[in-house]
């Protein structure tokens, strides 16, 4: 059995406890891809010093240079794309072409950040005297460390690491215990394109263990955390005591109106993306459908049978749509909002009980599901699920959407179905989310524009595109009089 290291100093090594996880495949729980090291405090610790100990020399090369490096990785990257697609598919269950989607876009956030080195890195304003030039300047934050989920084990972890090291940064990488292997690819990938030592360090293992050691370290300046809130606010909490900086992106609950005028194959196809595409796990995967009422039934009909036809198998067959839950937790965890949605009296429209027989036996599926008439105050229709799990729910207006899509702690992705001009740009202006599509599902963010949610969904701050900025660096403002 292959053994994966930890990272450290630039150099793989294993880790301090000796201890190994085991990789498995969800699909097939008798396939295990390797064992890889779990990192412990003291791990964590050292990798923390590597990188700051590297942080003058690479925060003193010049930042174009930090982008060539950049450039060199998305390369090497797309060179390697199939690879890394199959690990992903392979240890997070998605389908085979949904994991290629992902590393190319992690080939484009690369390139687009290898392309923020030649942008501007500060502003000159007009002063008040004479013989004054006033002016700001961008400077890295530190060591920083990322925490990242499994969900999008290459395109998360490299929205935050792109930009943490072209602005300048370190880095201390702790990626999810259940999808190590793609992140071997990443820390390997920026490896070979000539990172000095210590700039990147990865330690795998648990949030408890690895991920505490990060968090209570007073030399992390930062943390950009990916996954669940309760876990995030601790962070947040912990950083804020010690004067460190958090930025956090968590849950979802996310809400598709379908408006009477709607064209109904537009609006089927993309809840059926939105909802399960990647088996219902994306932060901003479609959770909650408010369909006018004059179209209710046609759009549910249409939507039941599309979801009764959906092939649910191992995400390495091309045929599959959705693949397997990422683990048992999350299966049970999908299987108990299942019983839920039956103790609360939620009409089943497809889906709804576990699956069992052949495949399904050897892997975490669970069905692809479809609740009609669901009561508002439904569990199913206030908490975040996070499997192939959507509820539908008829509304009079417009309005009556708007309010119902709002009244949830989250707030990041919404999207309507409609033709009428005047009622999308309503929409646009009166829904509480971060990212607000027309015409289209409600996952999916392309990686020039900013990335995050309103309410409980994120903690303020963006990530991606020039957003990304505010995030990693910090300004330091000059007042440079000079003598004539
Ligand atoms: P999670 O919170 O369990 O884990 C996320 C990361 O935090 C993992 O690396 C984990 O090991 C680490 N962690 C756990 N406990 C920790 C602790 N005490 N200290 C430090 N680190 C700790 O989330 P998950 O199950 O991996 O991911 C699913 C969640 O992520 C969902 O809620 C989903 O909505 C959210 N998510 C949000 C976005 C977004 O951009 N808003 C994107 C993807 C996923």
């Amino acid at each position: 059995m292959k053994r994966y290291e930890l990272f450290i100093d630039g150099q793989w090594a294993a880790p301090s406890s000796g201890k190994y996880q085991p990789n498995i495949n969800p699909a097939n729980t008798n396939d295990v891809i390797g064992e890889f090291a779990s990192a412990s405090p003291e791990d964590v610790n050292a990798a923390v010093d590597a990188a700051k100990r590297a942080f003058p020399a690479w925060r003193g090369m010049p930042m174009v240079k930090r982008g060539d490096i950049l450039h060199k990785a998305a390369n090497l990257l797309e060179a390697r794309l199939e690879e890394v697609a199959q690990a992903m598919t392979r240890e997070e269950g998605k389908t085979l072409i949904e994991a290629r989607g992902e590393t190319a876009r992690g080939v484009a956030i690369l390139r687009y950040f290898a392309g923020e080195a030649s942008q501007p890195d500060g502003e000159v304003y007009p002063t008040a005297l004479p013989n004054r030039m006033l002016y700001t300047r961008r400077e890295p934050v530190g060591v920083i460390g990322l925490i990242t989920p499994w969900n999008f084990p290459v395109a998360i972890p490299v929205w935050k690491i792109a930009p943490a090291l072209v602005y300048g940064n370190t880095l201390v990488f702790k990626p999810a215990e259940i999808t190590p292997l793609t992140a071997w690819h990443i820390v390997d990938v920026l490896s070979q394109a000539g990172l000095p030592k210590g700039v990147l360090n990865l330690v795998n293992g648990s949030g408890r263990v690895a991920g505490n050691a990060m968090v209570s370290n007073e030399d992390v300046k930062a943390i950009s955390f990916t996954g669940s809130n309760g876990v995030g606010r601790d962070i947040q909490r912990k950083l804020q005591e010690r004067g460190g900086k958090a930025q956090l992106e968590m849950g979802g609950k996310n809400p598709v109106v379908v408006l009477n005028d709607a064209d109904m194959k537009v609006a089927v196809e993309m809840v059926t993306r939105g909802a399960m595409k990647s088996t219902g796990q994306k932060c901003t995967a479609t959770s909650r459908v408010f369909v006018q009422e004059g179209i209710y039934k046609q759009f549910s009909d249409a939507l039941v049978e599309a979801v009764k036809s959906l092939r649910i198998g191992d995400g390495m067959d091309a045929n599959t749509y959705l693949g397997p839950a990422v683990s048992k937790d999350q299966q049970q965890s999908v299987l108990e909002y299942l019983e839920i949605g039956q103790k609360e009296g939620l009409k089943v429209g497809a889906g709804g009980s576990p699956l069992s027989g052949g495949t399904f036996d050897q892997g975490f599926y669970v069905p692809p599901t479809v609740y009609l008439d669901a009561a508002l105050d439904s569990r199913l229709m206030n908490e975040e699920i996070f499997g192939p799990v959507v509820a539908l729910a008829p509304v009079a207006s417009l309005d009556h959407a708007i309010e119902a899509a709002n009244n949830v702690p989250y707030g990041l992705s919404a999207s309507i179905i409609s033709q009428d001009i005047g009622k999308i740009m309503r929409f646009i202006d009166g829904i509480q989310a971060g990212l607000v599509h027309v015409n289209d599902e409600t996952a999916g963010a392309e990686p020039q524009v900013p990335f995050g949610g309103f309410k409980e969904s994120s903690s303020h701050s963006r990530e991606q595109g020039k957003a990304a900025r505010d995030f990693y660096t910090q300004i330091k403002t000059v007042y440079l009089d000079y003598p004539v």
